[in-house]
């Protein structure tokens, strides 16, 4: 027997998603889309499989539609449709988008095989968790979208390994990491997406970068006086420039923000109150430092190498 049902507790129409011609009413969470058949089962091998079941006698139908119930928040869900059903919702980068968009429609593109929708949210993923350090440094720009909460670096890092997308982690448990303790456990936002249990590849990552955030002072000893002692052009003026950035980093900031290979690059390029000659000896040094942990990074976190990630990367998205 066909019952007409409303299926669950006042579920609302999505007005976007609620084709008058459609033929499938679908419920996720609290949200009800009516959408067209053929288009979702060419798109996605999942709905193609489920939509060629024969249908029993007492199947369930609302506004006349065969109804099928996800078991996916209405958030994903509506993210999902649209992309599938709006060609204008999710185009590819350099196109803007949000994190949000890109989340739900990664996470059901995986589950319902619809690979181009995974492709391009990986790519939009990769604007600011990128695989190369250069790509890293034009980030701030280059990205497609903004992060707002800082929990999220991590949420990104434990999606992408449920896809099997492992090259966007480094990048973005490295991000996640840039910050003190409490706001990588969502502690001062109160996220409470943030699991309470994490890989513990990813805790020894997150202390081996606090751990060269911190080394900062011993750093700066090392690029600073070798030169000072030989050619320095100045060397009291520079010793002490560079004694009172020792001073000053040795007294630690524990909420601030522990980020390496931002550190480095200001080091890099900065014009610091030295003489040319030190300038000259320690710009290559931090830029070498800088090269060195972003070769490091996935091993930090317990990852393969970077050429071992970009292979899984090239055979997934080919
Ligand atoms: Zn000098």
């Amino acid at each position: 027997m066909n019952t007409d049902s409303t299926a669950n507790v006042n579920p609302t129409r999505v007005e976007e998603l609620w084709f008058a011609d459609g033929n499938v009413v679908i419920q996720a969470g609290n949200s009800l889309f009516r959408v067209t058949k053929g288009i979702l089962a060419a798109r996605s091998s999942t709905f193609c499989d489920l939509f060629a079941l024969p249908q029993s006698g007492d199947f369930e139908t609302v506004d006349g539609c065969p109804f099928v119930r996800l078991p996916d928040s209405a958030e994903d869900a509506t993210a999902f449709l649209r992309a599938v059903f709006d060609s204008s919702f999710f185009e590819r980068p350099p196109n803007p988008t949000t994190l949000s968009d890109i989340l739900g429609i990664l996470r059901l593109s995986h589950k319902y095989d619809v690979a181009y929708l995974r492709r391009r949210a990986l790519l939009h993923l990769e604007t600011r968790y990128p695989t190369t350090l250069e790509a890293y440094d034009a980030s701030p720009t280059a990205a497609t979208f903004d992060v707002t909460n800082h929990s999220d670096h991590l949420l990104v890092a434990r999606l992408a390994m449920q896809v099997d997308a492992p090259w966007i982690c480094p990048a973005a448990l490295y991000s996640a990491c840039c910050a003190n303790i409490e706001s990588i456990c969502g502690l001062d936002s109160g996220d409470p997406r943030v699991p309470d249990f994490l890989p513990k590849a990813w805790i020894i990552g997150c202390a081996k970068q606090h751990q060269a955030y911190a080394s900062r002072p011993s750093y700066y000893v090392y690029i600073m006086l070798p030169s000072t002692r030989r050619t320095c052009l100045r060397p009291e003026f520079c010793i002490e420039v560079a004694a009172k950035l020792v001073d000053l980093m040795a007294v630690g900031d524990y909420r601030a923000w522990p980020d390496p290979l931002k550190t480095w690059r200001l080091e890099a390029t900065a014009a610091r109150p030295w003489c040319g000659h030190c300038l000259d000896v320690s710009r290559p040094k931090c830029a070498t430092y800088r090269v060195e942990w972003w070769s490091c990074m996935p091993l930090n976190y317990g990852f393969p190498s970077w050429p071992e990630l970009l292979a899984i990367r090239d055979a997934a998205l080919s």
